[in-house]
């Protein structure tokens, strides 16, 4: 009955084990099994022995699986309890091995040097036979085995309690420390000739190994509890990721192969089944943002790992789809890309409503640059007016030589050169006024800072001079072209500089300055200033002129600095404004170097 209770646990935890073939615990418990069954069938063979040789033969051969139990406890208790010295676990393996060299070389076996007779007696109804003889001395090297095999299962024992995992230490260490002492015990008294009674070790083997195959059955089923937690965590996580939308993906760089989520198949137009390469998705993006979407990848496995990217993606049925995507690259140990996991979200309801609203600023901003006009059209008008007079007088004075019939060649080409001059000057005019007034998109070019400054000044010229404001311009000598929308950063000064004329109504005529500065800043930009001698922008209100519909004027905006500045952030500038130490105050923007880029 041991020895089959023994294999049928044996053969449970085999199996076990070539499914998983590190499960090293399992296949050693099985070990121990096998060799309690194998002990079990020798000590039968004591008992039923009719001769002292049969009797001598069983035990020398039962010390074989007592060597298998003991080398694979020691083993057990090393691999599945993580405990014990390792000196004591060879001492013991090495004392059990020598005992197996009396055993076969001195005497009949370990135990007797001569078994002179046999003696029956009656074991649970049964006659059984015990053995009278000679004993060996050398037997003392096995017991003594055992003994400090007790003492490194309880010192490992004693160690896993104190690591706190005190169950584990009392049912494995406990049960095996008693089972062997109980082994050991009977050994001692029965070899030693204390005690008449049939050896029946098998039996204190077989509640150990009991004890050890509840243990690992426990762990079994604490993994078969973490699988069905981990379904119900993974739905969770799909119902999750669904809710919101998210496509997971994660690419193994050695196989070249994508796995994603349904949802991030359908999100980019790929049936369940498909096989998925990067090229392949790539394929599926729309042809200008490939390359950005290759260059993030690039810099995340070259560079600290993190990987974020926005693109459109070309469904086959013509849709476009934005999409953000966010991910993290694994390295190995030697620092080289393993695989990269991330999730991909669809941003396109969100990125229409950008568009909208980007579409909206724009209206709002011509809309403005529209009314600044019309706050400089007196202005305008006059500066149109004076080349249209000249115009007029010359024409009216060829008029008078024709009438007269005093035809002089060379005075009629110098009257019809200055007409041309002053038309030219007349459309220069106007062709500002429709540069401003036309309606676009954002166009970045590379332009001169100066050049740009300006052309603003002869727009506004005329109304500075109504004003009274006199115009110091400190320019900065070859500076390098700036990145920028020539319309949106026209308009901005335009604003600015309005602003600083409103700024100096209240300052004496005479002391009405207005500097326009460009120089060269720090980290590849170029500073733009504007700074008047008005009254200055009252302490602690820096920041609250920016916002929108913040005026302090009776027919004011309140909308030209907090446009100015989405336009100079769009153009990855700063815009800020300074109270100046003699009073007024001097608004300044940066605006990007022009480095040659290709969009
Ligand atoms: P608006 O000119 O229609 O009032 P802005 O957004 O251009 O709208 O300006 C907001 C406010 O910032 C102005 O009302 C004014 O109080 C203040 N401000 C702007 N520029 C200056 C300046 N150069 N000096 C002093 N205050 C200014």
């Amino acid at each position: 009955m041991t020895a089959s209770a023994c294999l049928t646990l044996a053969l449970m935890h085999v199996c076990i084990w070539c499914q998983q073939r590190d499960a090293w615990a399992n296949l050693l418990f099985a070990l121990t099994a096998v060799a309690t069954a194998a002990l079990a069938g020798f000590e039968l063979a004591m008992m039923r022995a009719e001769m002292p040789a049969a009797f001598a033969s069983a035990l020398r051969w039962g010390h074989l699986p007592v060597w298998v139990i003991v080398v694979s406890l020691v083993g057990f208790v090393q691999l599945y309890l993580r405990a014990g010295r390792p000196w004591l676990a060879w001492t013991v393996c090495g004392l059990r091995t020598l005992s197996l060299l009396p055993n076969f070389l001195v005497g009949q076996n370990l135990n007797y040097r001569e078994i002179t007779g046999l003696r029956h007696l009656p074991f649970f109804g049964e006659p059984v036979s015990v053995a009278e003889g000679v004993a060996n001395p050398w037997m003392l090297v096995g017991q003594l085995s055992l003994l400090l095999l007790v003492i490194f299962v309880a010192d490992a024992a004693l160690a896993v309690w104190r690591r706190g995992d005190r169950r584990q230490a009392l049912m494995v260490g406990g049960s095996i420390v008693l089972a062997l002492l109980a082994a050991t015990v009977q050994a001692v008294l029965v070899f030693w000739g204390m005690l008449r009674w049939p050896i029946t070790a098998s039996w204190f083997y077989l509640g150990l190994v009991a004890a050890m195959a509840y243990e690992l059955s426990r762990d079994a089923l604490r993994a078969a509890q973490l699988t069905r937690e981990l379904r119900a965590s993974e739905q969770r996580m799909t119902l999750a990721a669904e809710a919101a939308n998210l496509g997971v993906w994660f690419r193994e760089f050695a196989r070249n192969e994508i796995w994603a989520s349904d949802q991030w198949r359908a999100m980019f137009g790929f049936a369940k089944s498909e096989r998925l390469e990067l090229d392949r998705v790539l394929q599926r993006l729309h042809p200008d943002d490939r390359e950005v979407v290759r260059q993030a990848m690039a810099k995340a496995t070259a560079g600290d790992g993190d990987y974020e990217t926005e693109y459109r993606v070309l469904l086959p049925d013509g849709r476009l789809r934005w999409i953000v995507s966010r991910g993290r690259v694994e390295f190995n140990g030697g620092g080289k890309p393993v695989r990269m996991r991330g999730v991909s979200v669809d941003i396109t309801r969100r990125k229409l409503a950008e568009l909208e609203i980007q579409s909206h600023r724009e209206e709002v901003a011509h809309l403005l640059r529209v009314a600044s006009l019309g706050e400089l059209s007196t202005a305008l008008a006059h500066e149109l007016n004076q080349p249209l007079m000249a115009i007029l007088s010359n024409a009216q004075a060829a008029q008078r030589f024709l009438a007269q019939d005093k035809l002089d060649p060379a005075e009629i080409r110098e009257i019809l050169k200055d007409i041309v001059a002053d038309d030219q000057r007349a459309s220069e005019v106007i062709c500002r006024l429709r540069t401003l007034l036309k309606k676009g998109e954002f166009q970045p070019q590379a332009l001169d800072v100066n050049e740009l400054i300006q052309d603003v000044i002869k727009l506004m010229n005329g109304d500075l001079a109504a004003r009274a404001v006199s115009v110091v311009t400190e320019f900065a000598a070859g500076l390098p072209p700036i990145r920028g929308d020539r319309v949106q950063l026209q308009q901005v000064l335009i604003n600015l500089i309005l602003n600083a004329g409103d700024a100096m109504t209240q300052t004496a005529a005479g002391a009405r300055v207005l500097t326009l500065r460009s120089r060269r800043g720090e980290g590849g930009v170029i500073q733009i200033c504007v700074a008047d001698t008005g009254s200055g922008v009252p302490l602690g209100d820096e920041q609250k002129i920016f916002e929108p519909y913040h005026t302090t004027k009776a027919a004011g905006l309140g909308l030209g600095l907090s446009l100015s500045r989405s336009m100079i952030v769009a153009h990855g500038g700063r815009l800020w404004v300074e109270n100046r130490a003699g009073g007024g105050a001097v608004f300044c923007f940066t605006l990007p170097e022009w480095k040659g880029e290709a969009r």
